[in-house]
C-alpha cells in the first residue's frame, strides 16, 4: 500500500532502494512514515529542511570484526554493530543484542525504533543499538567473556558516557554487561557510566531489571482503565519468551491480580493452567538459566509443547509478546481475535507484524506498540545515568515510582496526541507522533550540517 502523501512515498522509495535488504528496518521505516502523514502536512519546513530524509539515514553505522577463542583453543570470528542513529536531542542510548539471527536489517529497524522511544520517554536519550551474530546458547562463562571483551575492545572507541551508553537486549544480561564493562574500564581508564543495566554496587541502579516488564504492566493497566475502565484484575493473560521481559512482566501481571497462563523459549511453550508460579519460573530461568520445559517437569499443573508459535492459540484476555521481532502474524492475531482478546502489549520490539496490527485495530482490540509499551527499560536506564552523574542511589521504591510516572506520561501523551491528529485510540499513530515531533523539533533547532 502506497503511503498517503507524495514527500513521505518518495524517501520511502529511495531508502527502499538503498537498503533493499534490509527487511525488517524497511517493516519499522514504513509503519513510521505511514503516520507522519498528517505532521508533514501540517509542517512544510520538515521538506523544505530534508528533514524526513536525513531522519531514516544514521549519523553512524559502525560493523567491525569480533575474533574470540573458545575454550580449546579454536579461533572464530563474529561481527558486531553499533548504529549510532540520532543524537538530536542527546546522547546515543539503545541496548546490545546477541543473537545469531542479528544483521544490518535487524540492527538499524533497532536503532530507529529507540529514536523515538527514547524521546517518548521524555528523558534527552538519541536513539541508538548494536549487537553481534555471536550465538551464546551453550558457549561457557570463560567463552562469553572473551567474547564480549573482544567486542568492547573495538566498540570502546566509539561510545562514551556523553557519546553513546549502551545497555542489555536479547542475551545480554548482567553478566555481559559486566565483562564489557570491565573491559571499557581496563582500556579507557575511566569510570563512568558508559553502560546502563551495571551491577548495584558500581553505579547500576535498583529496578533496571524489572524495568521493562514491570514498565509494561504500568502501561497496559492504565491504558485499560482510561480506554475500557477495565483492569488487569482477574484476566487471563498470555505472555512469550521467558527472558529478562518476560519475567518481569509474570511478576508485575501477577501483582496487579492477573493469572499468567504461559512461558515460551524459542524451543517451545509452556501452559499452566493453575497460572505461572513466579518462584518456578525465576528458578528455572535466572538461577538456573534451564530451557522453558524444564518448568513444566517441575509444575504438575503444566505442559509443554514443542511449538513456539502455538502459544497464541491459548485463549486469553490479554495478551503480552514478550520474545521477539515478528512472533504474532495474521494468523496468529486473528486466533487471539477469535479467542476474544481485549489489549495487546508489546513488551518486545516490533513482535506483531503489519498484518496483526491491522487485525488487532479493526476488531477494536486496545493495543500498545512496543515504542511506548516497553520504553520502561530505557527509561530506568536513563535514571541509571542521572543516578551516575550525581553520584547517588536512589530507593526501589523512588526509581518505581518514577517508573510507573513515566510510563503513564507515555501513555497519556501517545493517547492524547492521537485525539489531536485524529487518530483517535490508535496509540501506534499517537505514539510515533509524539516522540518524532520533539525530535523533530530539535533536528530543526540544530540546522543542517553545510
Ligand atoms: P532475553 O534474551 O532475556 O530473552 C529473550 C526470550 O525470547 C528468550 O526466552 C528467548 O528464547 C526468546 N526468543 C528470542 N528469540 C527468539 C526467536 N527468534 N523465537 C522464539 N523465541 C525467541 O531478552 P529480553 O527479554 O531482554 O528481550 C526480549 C524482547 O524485548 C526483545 O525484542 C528485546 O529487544 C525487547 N526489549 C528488551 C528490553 C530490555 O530491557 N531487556 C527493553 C526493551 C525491549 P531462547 O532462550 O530459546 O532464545
Amino acid at each position: 500500500m502506497k503511503i498517503n502523501n507524495e514527500y513521505l512515498q518518495k524517501v520511502y522509495d529511495d531508502t527502499c532502494k538503498k537498503n533493499a535488504h534490509e527487511a525488517e528496518f524497511l517493516q519499522a521505516l514504513k509503519e513510521v512514515l505511514e503516520t507522519l502523514v498528517p505532521v508533514v502536512e501540517e509542517h512544510p519546513e520538515y521538506q523544505a529542511n530534508g528533514l524526513i530524509e536525513r531522519l531514516v539515514e544514521p549519523e553512524r553505522f559502525i560493523q567491525f570484526r569480533v575474533p574470540w577463542t573458545d575454550d580449546q583453543g579454536g579461533v572464530h570470528v563474529n561481527r558486531g554493530y553499533r548504529v549510532q542513529f540520532n543524537s538530536a536531542i542527546g546522547p546515543y542510548k539503545g541496548g546490545l543484542r546477541l543473537h545469531p539471527s542479528v544483521n544490518s536489517s535487524i540492527i538499524k529497524f533497532l536503532g530507529f525504533e529507540q529514536i523515538f522511544k527514547n524521546s517518548l520517554t521524555g528523558l534527552p536519550m538519541g536513539g541508538g543499538k548494536g549487537g553481534s551474530d555471536f550465538d551464546p546458547k551453550g558457549r561457557s562463562d570463560r567463552e562469553i567473556m572473551r567474547f564480549c571483551q573482544s567486542f568492547m575492545t573495538e566498540l570502546c572507541k566509539h561510545i562514551g558516557a556523553w557519546t553513546d551508553v549502551p545497555a542489555g537486549d536479547i542475551g545480554v544480561g548482567g553478566r555481559e554487561i559486566g565483562f564489557m564493562y570491565g573491559q571499557y574500564k581496563r582500556l579507557r581508564n575511566e569510570n563512568t557510566g558508559v553502560l546502563t543495566g551495571k551491577h548495584l554496587s558500581v553505579g547500576g541502579s535498583l529496578v533496571r531489571t524489572e524495568a521493562t516488564g514491570y514498565g509494561l504492566l504500568y502501561f497496559v493497566e492504565e491504558m485499560m482503565k482510561v480506554m475500557k475502565n477495565e483492569s488487569l484484575a482477574g484476566k487471563k493473560v498470555v505472555i512469550s519468551g521467558s527472558g529478562n521481559v518476560a519475567v518481569y512482566a509474570t511478576q508485575k501481571a501477577q501483582q496487579l491480580g492477573a493469572t499468567v497462563l504461559t512461558a515460551s523459549d524459542s524451543s517451545g511453550y509452556v501452559y499452566d493452567e493453575a497460572g505461572i508460579d513466579f518462584d518456578t519460573l525465576y528458578q528455572v530461568k535466572e538461577v538456573e538459566h534451564l530451557r522453558i520445559s524444564e518448568y513444566a517437569k517441575r509444575r504438575p499443573s503444566a505442559k509443554f509443547f514443542d511449538d513456539f508459535k502455538g502459544i497464541w492459540s491459548v485463549k486469553c484476555d490479554v495478551a503480552l509478546p514478550c520474545a521477539t521481532q515478528n512472533e504474532i502474524d495474521g494468523e496468529a492475531a486473528q486466533m487471539l481475535v477469535n479467542n476474544g482478546v481485549m489489549a495487546v502489549g508489546e513488551g518486545a520490539n516490533m513482535p506483531t507484524s503489519p498484518e496483526g496490527v491491522a487485525i488487532f485495530q479493526k476488531n477494536g482490540v486496545m493495543f500498545a506498540p512496543a515504542k511506548a509499551a516497553n520504553a520502561g527499560g530505557v527509561g530506568v536506564s536513563g535514571l541509571e545515568m542521572s543516578q551516575n552523574s550525581g553520584r547517588t542511589q536512589w530507593s526501589f521504591e523512588d526509581v518505581d515510582n518514577k517508573l510507573k510516572a513515566i510510563m503513564h506520561g507515555i501513555f497519556h501523551n501517545a493517547f492524547e496526541t492521537s485525539k489531536k491528529y485524529s487518530f483517535e485510540g490508535d496509540l501506534v499513530a499517537g505514539a510515533n507522533i509524539a516522540g518524532f515531533l520533539k525530535v523533530a523539533g530539535a533536528m530543526l533547532w540544530e540546522g543542517i550540517s553545510y
